[in-house]
This record gives C-alpha cells, structure tokens and sequence, in this order.
C-alpha cells in the first residue's frame, strides 16, 4: 500500500501530513513556501516535472528545446527535507476518509491510497475543443510538452513536404498554417510560425519559398488578446500583420480535418481553407480533477468546469481540502465571485497564500481571505514586439518585449535553465536561428 511505503515512515519525522496535488504554478508554491515548517508533505503529479508553460510555445517553434522550459520536480525540491515526490496519476479523492486514490503508478500498481491531513489540489486545466475531441488529432494543442513537440513535428515537417511537392495547390496548403484562438497564446504561435517562415528558414529550403506561407489566426471574438485593453488588442493585431500573419477576428473554427480547416465568418459563410497544420490555443476547461473533488465534497462545477471554492480556497464544508489555481472558481463570503483570470500568477500567489493558511493554523492563528494583487498582463507578438499592461500603464513595442523577458526569466525555474534560455535567446536574436528544429516523427503517413 502507498499509504505504508510513501507515508508512514516519513510521518516519524514530521506527523502533520499535507498532500500536495499538482506540481505547476500552485501546487509548486504551496510545497515550497512550507519549507522548514513541522509538516510532511508529499507532492504528487504525474509527470516528473514542472513545466512552465509560458514558454511552451517557444518549443512548439524549434525556439527552446523541452528541457528548458521544464525542471524535474526532484531536483527542485532536493533540498526541501519536509517534501517528497510521488509520480502518480490522482484518479480520485475520498474526503471522509480523508485519502487520495493513486492510479498509474511507476511500477504498475492501481488504486493505491494516500492519507493526509491536508489536501491542497492544483489541477490545472486543458483545452476545450467544444466538444469536438475529434479535432484534436488534427489541431493539436499547446497545454503539454507532448503537445507542443507534436506541434513542433507538424510545422516542421510541413515545410519538409512544401519543399518536394510539386503540385501548386497542395504546396500551398502545406505552407498554410492555422491558429484557432486570438488569445496570448495563439497571438505568440501565430508570430513565431511567421517569423520561422519569413526568417529561421528562409536560406534553408532550395525550391520552397518558405515566405509563401500563410499564418491565419483566428478569434471569435471581435478582437484578440481580449483580456488587454482594446488599444494594445489594435496594436499586437497590426504588428502580427507586419509579420504577415492574417488576422481574421469575428472568424470562428467550425471544422478541421487533415487538409482544410473551415472558418465562418462574421456573416455566416463558411470557407474550407485548404491546410495541413493547425494548432488549438482556445477554449479553457479545468483539470477533470475539479468535477472529481467537486462530487466528492458536495460542491459544484462552473460551465468551464471550475470547482467552487470559498475565500480561503477551500472546499465547502471541508475546511482541511484547498484548491488552487486554473481549475478553481473563487467565491468571496459575500457571494460574488472574485473573477481571476487564468494566468499562473494568480495560481502561484494562491500557492502561497495556503502555506501561509497552513503554517498559521499550525500556529493556531487565524489567515484573512485569499486577495489577488494583479501585477499586469504580457503578450509577446514576435521577435522583439510585445503588449503589456501593467498596473494600467500600457506598454508596446521594444520596451514591452524587455519587459516580458526580464519577468519570464526570472519566474523561469532553476538556474541553469536561465542561463541555457538568455545564451539561446541572444542567439537566436542576433542571427534569427532557432537551435532546437529537430523533427522527432514524420507525420506525412497520417494526413495523406
Ligand atoms: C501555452 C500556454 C501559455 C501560457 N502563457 C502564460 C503567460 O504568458 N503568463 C501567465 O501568467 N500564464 C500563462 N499561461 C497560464 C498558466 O500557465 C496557468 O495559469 C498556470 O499554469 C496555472 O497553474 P496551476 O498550478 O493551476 O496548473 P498547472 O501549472 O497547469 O499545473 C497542474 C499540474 O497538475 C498536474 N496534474 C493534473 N492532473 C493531475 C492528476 N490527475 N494527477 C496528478 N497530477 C496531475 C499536472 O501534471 C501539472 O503539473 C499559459 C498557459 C499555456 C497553456
């Protein structure tokens, strides 16, 4: 049982047991901020590393290698004595009994039960393809390090195939890239696809005139990066059409297969653009895990599948289970909900806030609720364009860019991790290459 092999005999050294869901922004916060203090915690995920999904994109466009927007969680935590590590998958929750149901384990074992005295949850979330699953194997997304090395595979491996197509038309739509969703994330993949094709690979490809493709990014709504001010929303739109990225706002996806991808436009008329890559970067759902814990406890789930929990992030009634990050909904004591959006700082000062929870109760003092201090919003657009609105002041262009590397370096985790992304990024900024462009699958063979 995991509950004798992980817990017991880490309970001798520390009794007060925390269990620790979910090694992102939140769940890593939460472990880290209660280093030194009298508990035992045990934080359990099911891939051995922090991903900072910030910079994910950067993979999916042979910018980064995956090793260094990822750090394992056992060497974060080495030197944190109270926490230990569980690689599991967490299939559900039995809160009378105050247990975690393992699944998954690395060495083969199910259903195994994990006690606590504490439960912190920090699921996180993962794309809604509005209940058309069957697109995901023709748009991947961008959430996961497999995803974005499916997508790397994909974009690279369609200008392989531009390159020795000798038809006109089906080289156009292999040079034809898709990104459904105008948020931060399809805004920096729509920029860097163009940037590799006007840029990165140009001198590379001999019959190819890799600048032919055409990058469509496309938003429902009537302007992208709608969590910006509409004023920065304008100018990300016109520097991503400086890079010759065709913005189609108003526009939404209404079906994708392996060659075309349809969009209907603001007047109802649907289009089959003939296209061999796209890319998913819209709609967020919250980890299953919410529904789970949600049904265990009695709670309930918004329509983005976000659990409900109350100003101190716990779960109702069940003042000892926290819950964080994207796959949270906050309601404060007076009903009205605390509306954040779903950005990491928002999990990671919720992290800290249940550390904070926990270690005064240990103390016996009471913690006020959970307030959310925004720190602004950042939107790269390409090599050296970027948006931000900090605090309201509004920012584009080079000095906003800056602004973006300085703060995503330095909430990047593990040193060498910077030095490896500053040494990449200088690089590729004076000479427009990208080091990591390895094709690790040929994809040809399924979209024929
Ligand atoms: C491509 C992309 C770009 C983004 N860019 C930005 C940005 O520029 N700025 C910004 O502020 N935010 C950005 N975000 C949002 C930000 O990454 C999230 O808000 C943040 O990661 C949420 O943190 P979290 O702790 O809730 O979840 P996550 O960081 O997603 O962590 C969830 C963890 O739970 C684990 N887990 C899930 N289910 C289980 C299970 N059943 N069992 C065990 N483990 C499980 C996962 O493996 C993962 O480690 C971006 C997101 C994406 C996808």
């Amino acid at each position: 049982m995991v509950e004798e092999s992980v817990s017991s005999s880490a309970s001798e050294a520390a009794p007060y047991r925390v269990v620790v869901v979910g090694g992102g922004f939140g769940g890593l916060q939460a472990v880290r901020k209660l280093r030194g203090a009298a508990v035992d915690i045990t934080l359990v995920d099911r891939q051995n590393f922090h991903l900072f999904q910030p910079l994910v994109y950067q993979v999916a466009t042979g910018a980064l290698a995956s090793a260094e927007v990822a750090a394992p969680l056992r060497s974060v935590l080495r030197r944190q004595e109270n926490a230990r590590v569980v690689l599991a998958e967490v299939g559900g929750f039995d809160l009378e009994g105050r247990q975690i149901v393992l699944d998954h384990l690395p060495n083969g074992q199910r259903e195994q039960r994990l006690d606590y005295d504490t439960l912190v949850v920090g699921g996180g979330s993962r794309y809604s393809y509005f209940g058309h699953d069957d697109w995901r194997a023709y748009a991947p997304e961008l959430k996961s390090l497999s995803g974005a090395l499916d997508i790397r595979n994909r974009i690279l491996s369609a200008f392989e195939a531009a390159e020795v197509e000798w038809d006109d038309e089906r080289q156009r739509s292999w040079l034809t890239f898709v990104v459904v969703g105008g948020g931060p994330t399809g805004v920096e993949m729509a920029g860097q696809i163009a940037e590799l094709a006007r840029d990165s690979l140009r001198l590379d490809f001999r019959w190819v005139d890799t600048r032919n493709a055409r990058v469509l990014l496309v938003e429902t709504a009537d302007r992208i990066l709608t969590g910006f001010p509409p004023s920065l929303s304008r100018k990300a739109e016109r520097a991503l059409e400086q890079l010759g990225v065709t913005v189609l706002v108003g526009h939404t996806v209404v079906d994708v297969g392996p060659v075309s991808v349809s969009i209907r436009s603001g007047s109802g008329q649907i289009e089959d653009v003939p296209a061999r890559t796209a890319v998913w970067a819209a709609g967020v759902a919250a980890s299953p895990l919410a529904a789970e814990l949600a049904s265990a406890g009695g709670s309930s789930v918004d329509r983005a599948g976000r659990l409900t929990v109350t100003a101190d992030l716990t779960l109702p009634n069940h003042p000892e289970v926290f819950a964080i990050g994207d796959m949270v909904r906050v309601v404060k004591s007076d009903g009205t909900d605390m509306t954040l959006p779903g950005l990491a700082p928002v999990a990671m000062q919720e992290g800290r806030y249940v550390a904070r929870v926990i270690r005064n109760r240990l103390r016996g003092r009471t913690t006020g609720p959970f307030e959310y201090v925004d720190k602004g919003n950042l939107a790269t657009i390409g090599r050296s364009k970027a948006v931000a609105d900090v605090k309201g002041i509004r920012v584009s262009g080079f000095a906003a860019w800056v602004t973006w590397l300085v703060v995503h370096l330095f909430y990047l985790i593990g040193f060498q991790n910077r030095l490896l992304v500053v040494t990449r990024w200088t690089f590729s900024f004076l000479t427009r290459g990208r080091g990591a462009r390895l094709i690790a699958a040929s994809r040809a063979e399924d979209t024929e």
